[in-house]
């Protein structure tokens, strides 16, 4: 496992067995840019980030049906940082929606065929404004299309220099362990790294499904949704508020999880805890999130700058999680987490 290694107050990791170092908070775009953050507001979010020392920025063809990406694409070209100092990611499998038209497009949504992911990374490239992407992930796994097809498709796009390393994000252990396998026969480019939901109600995976990964092949996460979408902020306790994600019309799927009274009542156990420490309940999820040495980095989310520098404190909490802390944390959340 790599070491941390530190500049200013934020932390940087290796993402898995790689080379590659990512700040241990990120930004990501589901969401929030376009539908909740307009231009301004993401170059301000971003330029926000920036300043703390976040050098990963995450997006997905799909955010926004591209929007999502046009608008960092924009936000990266008017803040002109030097290219060799940020990462960013894009995702792929859903394809772009038809807009206006009726046309088929049998061949680029819901698939990791090759015909689909050797244009859509142009298409992403374009809208980023970027000559490449640093990290590419298979945004879900298309069990449709042999694996060796997806897999050299992702080896070639890295091979014409339009990516550097590739992933995957909610595979299975074993699909993961498939792909690397077909790479590692045909010495391809091997899958780095994992995008998986990671925060205290959600660990099974990335604790135990994975657990075998991390030293057999080497692999890193990004992991995504650390405060649940915000349930793990305490703004759900009372309700739904105006104005937040679970007030979302297209959001309407996550409201039974967001209302559930039984992880409101532990949110509200958490928040003694966070109070102890003089943090916020947010802050103390995030720390346990990042005290996971198997975690390259937490994609944040955040709709309002206020909140985004709320959460990129959450690294001074990290220093304040002693074993007896985090023990009491999981005692609270442990019988939710799935
Ligand atoms: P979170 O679980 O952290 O939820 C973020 C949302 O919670 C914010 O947009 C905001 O919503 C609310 N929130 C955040 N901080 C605060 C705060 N301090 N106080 C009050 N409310 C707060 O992360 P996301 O679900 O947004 O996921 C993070 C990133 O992970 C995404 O942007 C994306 O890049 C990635 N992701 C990847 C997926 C994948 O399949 N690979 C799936 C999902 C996400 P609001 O203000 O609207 O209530």
């Amino acid at each position: 496992m790599s070491a941390d290694s530190k500049s200013n107050s934020m932390i940087y990791r290796h993402l898995g067995r790689s080379g590659l170092q990512v700040s241990l908070f990120s930004l990501g775009s589901w969401v929030t840019f376009h539908n909740q953050v307009d231009a301004s507001g993401v170059r301000e979010m971003m330029a926000m980030a920036w300043d703390a020392g976040v050098n990963f920025f995450d997006n997905a063809e799909v955010y926004a049906n591209g929007e999502s990406e046009l608008l960092m694409g924009k936000a990266l070209k008017e803040l002109a940082w030097n290219r060799l100092d940020f990462v960013i990611s894009s995702k792929f499998f859903w394809g772009l929606k038809p807009v206006g038209g009726k046309q088929s497009r049998t061949n680029s949504q819901n698939t990791l065929n090759r015909k689909y992911l050797m244009q859509a990374i142009d298409g992403s490239l374009q809208r980023l404004k970027l000559d490449y992407l640093d990290l590419i992930f298979c945004h879900r796994a298309d069990p449709h299309t042999p694996v060796e097809e997806t897999v050299w498709a992702m080896h070639n796009i890295i091979e014409q220099g339009k990516a550097l390393y590739w992933g995957t994000s909610e595979w299975s252990a074993d699909e993961i362990r498939a792909a690397w396998e077909v790479a590692e026969r045909h010495h391809l480019h091997k899958p780095v790294m994992e995008q998986p939901q990671y925060h205290l109600f959600h660990r099974q995976r990335v604790e135990k499904e994975y657990a075998r990964l991390y030293k057999d092949i080497g692999l890193g996460l990004t992991t995504w949704s650390p405060l649940a979408s915000g349930l793990l902020t305490g703004k759900y306790i009372e309700g739904i508020p105006d104005g937040s994600r679970g007030a979302m019309q297209n959001m309407s799927f996550l409201q039974e999880e967001l209302l559930d009274q039984q992880k409101n009542h532990a949110v509200a156990q958490l928040q003694e805890i966070a109070h102890s420490l003089d943090c916020s309940v947010a802050q103390l999820a995030l720390a346990w999130v990042a005290h996971n040495p198997r975690v390259s980095t937490v994609i944040l989310g955040a709709s309002r700058p206020e909140q985004l520098q709320e959460n990129l404190a959450a690294l001074d909490v990290l220093k304040k999680l002693n074993p007896e802390t985090v023990d009491k944390i999981e005692g609270l959340t442990a019988k939710f987490a799935d």
